[in-house]
């Protein structure tokens, strides 16, 4: 599974250090990280690209924005989006959902929960 390539969004520096060693701990270990929607979409280009985490909550471009535009964007549409929040943002995961986020995971999560949900869109 370590050609899968992860990328992770959060505008926390110490939140992405937690999630890349959470996704190396259980065996993802390409993730690139990016701090916000517009640093994202501009990582997104490198392409390869097999799932997005992303925070909701960040400066310069938020996750809304954020999903809106790869939902909207031919190259990177297919690409499955996890939202990773916080235990009193309810009605940002419907919004999020109703964007095309595909799941979500509350902070915090212990590495099997983020495992669950990882390799629900990851085929072995
Ligand atoms: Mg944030």
């Amino acid at each position: 599974m370590s050609n899968v390539k992860i990328l992770v969004v959060d505008d926390s520096s110490t939140m992405r250090r937690i999630i890349k060693n959470t996704l190396q701990k259980i065996g993802f270990e390409n993730s690139v990280e990016a701090e916000n929607g517009i640093d994202a979409l501009s990582k997104l280009k490198a392409g390869g690209f097999n799932l997005i985490l992303t925070d909701w909550n960040m400066p310069e471009m938020d996750g809304l924005t954020f999903v809106k535009s790869v939902r909207g964007s031919d190259t990177f549409k297919m690409i499955p989006v996890i939202m990773i929040t916080t235990e009193a943002a309810k009605t940002e995961v419907v919004e999020a959902l109703k964007q095309g986020v595909n799941d979500y995971i509350v902070k915090p999560f212990t590495p099997e929960a983020l495992k669950a949900k990882v390799t629900r869109f990851i085929s072995a």
